[in-house]
């Protein structure tokens, strides 16, 4: 009997604090989540959102901060006309965390609408449909349906919906269904781990699946499972709703003027391909377009003290030559550069010729000069990731390298760096966050291959034969030619 009201008693103390503890965190969230109502924040004058590092939300690319939510949460601001203060979230649950306690107006992280998260928070209305993508390496057999899923090693992110989907899976039609959750790594590194053959799948939204498939040659989508989804932003319950109603209407106007299309386009029209031209277009493009150029190259090249060939290798590699290239995250003209960059070097107009090859070679320069401790030729092509990526991330790299007992003024030790800062155990320590390091080795590597057919092209009667890199006779001294690697980049 006692034992009885001991445990009754015990239940009513659990529930009673229970009751307590709902109550505090309720009044908690009440006062601090009020201080992100419309009238707060116009006061106020800033709009704190929260978001993550990842390619298609948050990142910092060559010298600017892009990504779509974080457009898209700038456009907002304006559209209130405050400033955006952004903060960046390790994982999706204390993303979700940092809006219900009120710390944030919302979170822009490309977060699909579950009903599991709807309990917790407020969603805006969406502006974007995606479906999940069941990744798998191309060599394998393609998967056709779940089935193939069973005995194979999945991996996702931690809190994710496609986590949800699993669960879900799991207790409803297949309890022998088994996968790896993580909260250290995001979508670019497990598409990364299917690439190479260390996990057999992942899944990813397809927004990011077209942001990085480019990137992952040996990867396709095999599946979409489950019904198409809507990504939306999440604000806290406990606010008077203003906010969230002001975020509909911004909605409805950039759907309205074709803003948010735009937007789309830009970051997910189209799959960016790295650019693997092969040597008999370039030598084609070299004589049909480089002798427009040249001379430009050559005086830049006595102007910053480099070489011209490199220039136009640079050239290259950014636009093929064209003067009126563009890029949708904003580069622009036959130097590819920034706005912010072209500001910095005097560019008036990128889309001259004269003026962008002016400004992007001073920029090389400049970019060289702050490296001007390491020895050449290592020198040249840090300066050329840097061109690519951001000093920064160089700078970030250049770090880790010397961590993990590297060489930081060596580009063959760099290089095997920059790709770790697309990890989030790695980018996490680092300075400026996520990169896709994957395309400045590229990057370097092609150019390298450029300059290198620039200068064999120029060598006394050159013959513009197709080489078979195994052919050895080829490279020795008194086949004429210099030791050029055309087809393959051993560096
Ligand atoms: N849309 C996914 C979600 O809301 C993103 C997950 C991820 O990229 O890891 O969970």
């Amino acid at each position: 009997m006692q034992h009885e009201f001991a445990c009754k008693h015990q239940w009513l103390l659990k529930a009673s604090f229970a009751l307590c503890l709902l109550c505090i965190v309720s009044v908690l969230a009440l006062s601090s989540g009020s201080r992100h109502d419309y009238d707060d924040i116009i006061e106020s004058g800033v709009l704190k959102i929260v978001t993550r590092n990842s390619p298609t939300t948050y990142y910092q690319d060559k010298d600017q901060i892009s990504g779509f939510e974080y457009e898209l949460a700038s456009m907002f601001a304006d559209f209130l006309g405050v400033k955006l203060d952004v903060t960046v979230a390790d994982n999706l649950d204390d993303l979700i965390a940092e809006v219900e306690t009120g710390n944030v107006a919302f979170a822009a992280a490309g977060l699909t609408v579950t009903p599991e998260r709807a309990e917790r928070v407020l969603f805006s209305s969406s502006y974007l449909n995606v479906t999940q993508k069941l990744v798998y390496r191309i060599s394998q057999k393609r998967p056709k349906d779940l089935s193939a899923l069973i005995n194979k090693t999945m991996v996702v992110t931690a809190h994710s919906s496609h986590a949800q989907y699993l669960h879900d899976l799991q207790q409803n039609t297949m309890p022998e269904l088994t996968w790896i959750e993580r909260e250290d790594a995001e979508v670019s590194e497990l598409v990364q781990m299917v690439e190479n053959g260390e996990i057999d799948f992942t899944i990813v939204d397809s927004n990011e699946f077209e942001a990085l498939a480019g990137f992952y040659p040996n990867v396709a989508g095999a599946l979409d499972l489950g019904d198409a989804q809507e990504l939306a932003w999440a604000f806290s319950q406990y606010t008077d709703n203003s906010l969230v109603n002001k975020s509909r209407e911004f909605f409805q106007l950039i759907r309205e003027t074709g803003l948010l299309s735009q937007l789309e386009e830009r970051y997910y029209g189209h799959l960016r391909q790295i650019d693997n031209v092969g040597t008999l277009t370039f030598l084609a493009q070299a004589d049909k377009r480089l002798h427009k150029y040249q001379e430009l190259f050559e005086q830049e090249a006595i102007t910053n003290d480099v070489d011209w060939r490199l220039l136009a290798a640079i050239g290259y590699q950014e636009s093929h030559w064209k003067e009126l290239a563009r890029s949708r995250t904003g580069v622009r003209g036959l130097m590819m550069l920034t706005r912010t960059t072209a500001k910095e070097m005097g560019v008036k107009n990128r889309l001259n010729a004269e003026q962008s090859i002016k400004g992007g070679s001073a920029y090389f320069a400049k970019l060289k000069r702050r490296f001007k401790n390491i020895a050449e030729p290592d020198r040249t092509w840090i300066a050329l990731a840097a061109y690519n990526v951001g000093y920064g991330h160089v700078k970030d790299a250049q770090l880790l390298t010397k961590e993990h007992g590297g060489n930081p003024d060596r580009w063959m030790d760099i290089k095997e760096s920059l790709p770790l800062l697309t990890q989030k155990k790695f980018y996490k320590k680092t300075k400026h966050g996520y990169a896709r390091g994957y395309e400045p080795v590229e990057y370097v590597q092609n150019i390298r291959r450029f300059y290198d057919l620039l200068v064999w092209r120029e060598q006394p009667d050159p013959t513009y034969t197709v080489v078979d890199a195994n052919d050895e006779s080829f490279f020795t001294a008194d086949s004429g030619y210099r030791n050029i690697p055309p087809l393959v980049v051993t560096h």
